[in-house]
């Protein structure tokens, strides 16, 4: 059981709550000396959609929009 209260879960990149599980999560590399840390952050779907597009315009994909 979790101890901590339960707090909102809000998007990361646009602040909106984010109602049950997360859309999708952005990641952040953090470099400390040698080591690298992961941390990610919840996004709501709007976000998640528009973060996934915008990898895989990076990736060279085309994406058909109707
Ligand atoms: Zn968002």
């Amino acid at each position: 059981m979790p101890i901590h209260p339960e707090a909102p879960v809000t998007c990361h990149a646009c602040d909106a709550e984010i109602e049950g599980e997360p859309a999708g999560h952005g990641m952040l590399l953090f470099v400390r000396g040698d080591d690298v840390l992961r941390e990610e952050l919840p996004l709501c779907e709007r976000c998640a959609l528009a973060v996934s597009m915008t990898a895989l315009d990076r990736l060279g994909f085309e994406e058909e929009e109707g």
